[in-house]
């Protein structure tokens, strides 16, 4: 099976990095056409996975943009419509990643008649989109979509709550490989000296730096810690959330917590530095779809408090594999970070429970083969190779 896979972004978020675990499986027989260009297409390539960038503008639809907003990119719409079209004569289905890839694909769908498959990453609602978008995707998905794969429960129902249709939509949850979260003691021990971190407890945050992903929370919780309590920020602003980094900043400086707080922008050291923190905090203030970053510190043995909401409360057993908080309340993070402090013993006896689970239930080869067994299900084999097929959900 030949697949267009589509993605929105040049930039390394998670949907992109979970793309690159998807793709990998079919090695040269997909092709990734991104809109834009950046750091994704340089990891597609390290991975060997073929990759096109399909425009030199960025999109200037965004998540929020409304209808008027959205009709001033229309020549640039068409456009990468047209390409999209043409490339896809060469596939036996269409794989759209992201939002906006779903809408151009949709489109481009009505000239090919592509089985088109949206891999929904993201919670269709009013936190997270306008109205414009939200109706959009829905509709096109509705009537274009031949599945929706949900990469949680959370996703899946926020989808079906906005007028998504139920029997179009499955879940599979993101997939790791847990090799590559098993990290020597003496790298993490090395990396905490490089950071001048010995004695310190250390709080790690990994995520892009933006409003929803909370970090304000875990610095506000960080007040009510002692001084031996430390954060370590890991990721950038990727979408041009400058004015909230500014503001982080200023929080710092205000809460005096300059000689607590160490922002150290994208890394792609991820494991080595998750495995060196005593805590790993999720603080975003509005239901994350899956939540990538809490598996990966499952993996690494290091114990996860997140913001129960969304995907996140699919992946953690309060008390059990790791703790949850209310989004936005950081005097229970600050509670949950006392009890890890004080009751060290029981709280590595919660991690390496966690460590049990996520490498039981998020194994990457389970991912694709289930992704696999659904794509079979809508493009059937014929004697000149594949031939698409609608498929009928209702069976499923
Ligand atoms: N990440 C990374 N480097 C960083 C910060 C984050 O590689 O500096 C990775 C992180 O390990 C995770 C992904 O980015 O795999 C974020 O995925 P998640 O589902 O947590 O959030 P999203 O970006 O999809 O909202």
């Amino acid at each position: 099976m030949n697949i267009l896979f589509l993605d929105q972004s040049g930039k390394l978020g998670g949907a992109e990095l979970s793309l690159i675990d998807v793709a990998s499986a079919f090695g040269d027989r997909c092709l990734v056409g991104l809109f834009a260009d950046g750091p994704f297409r340089q990891a597609l390539e390290q991975h060997e996975i073929p990759v096109k960038v399909l425009t030199d503008q960025p999109l200037l639809v965004h998540r929020n943009s409304s209808f008027w907003q959205s009709l001033k990119s229309l020549r640039q719409i068409v456009r990468l419509v047209g390409k999209i079209v043409r490339l896809s004569q060469d596939f036996d289905l269409v794989y759209a990643n992201t939002q906006k890839a779903f809408v151009l694909s949709a489109i481009a769908s009505l000239f090919t008649h592509h089985p088109l498959v949206y891999h929904l990453r993201d919670i269709l609602s009013p936190e997270h989109f306008s109205q414009t978008n939200l109706s959009l995707a829905i509709w096109l998905a509705n009537h274009f979509a031949t599945l929706v794969i949900a990469n949680s429960q959370a996703t899946k129902q926020a989808f079906i709550e906005a007028g998504g249709r139920a029997e179009i939509v499955k879940v599979v949850y993101n997939g790791f490989e847990p090799a590559s979260y098993r990290v020597p003691l003496s790298t993490s021990s090395e990396l905490r000296q490089q950071l001048n971190l010995d004695n310190r407890f250390v709080i790690g945050h990994f995520s892009r730096l933006s409003p929803w992903k909370g970090q304000h929370i875990l610095l506000e919780a960080l007040t009510h810690c002692p001084d031996n309590v430390v954060a370590l920020f890991v990721g950038d602003a990727l979408f041009g959330e400058q004015e909230y980094v500014e503001q982080l900043h200023h929080q710092v400086t205000e809460s005096r917590l300059s000689d607590r707080v160490r922002f150290l922008g994208f890394r792609s050291d991820v494991p080595q530095l998750m495995t060196m923190c005593d805590l790993v905090a999720h603080t975003s203030t509005v239901p994350e779809p899956f939540g990538r970053v809490i598996v990966e510190a499952m993996l690494c043995d290091t114990p996860i408090v997140a913001a129960a909401a969304g995907g996140v409360v699919e992946l953690i057993e309060p008390g059990k594999t790791g703790w949850l908080a209310p989004p936005g309340d950081a005097l229970k993070l600050a509670d949950v970070i006392h009890q890890c402090r004080r009751r060290p013993e029981q709280t590595s006896t919660i991690a390496h429970r966690a460590k049990l689970k996520a490498t039981q239930c998020f194994q990457l080869a389970h991912t694709n083969q289930q992704i696999a067994a659904l794509l079979n299900t809508i493009v059937k084999p014929c004697s000149s190779g594949f031939e698409p097929t609608r498929m009928d959900m209702t069976k499923q």
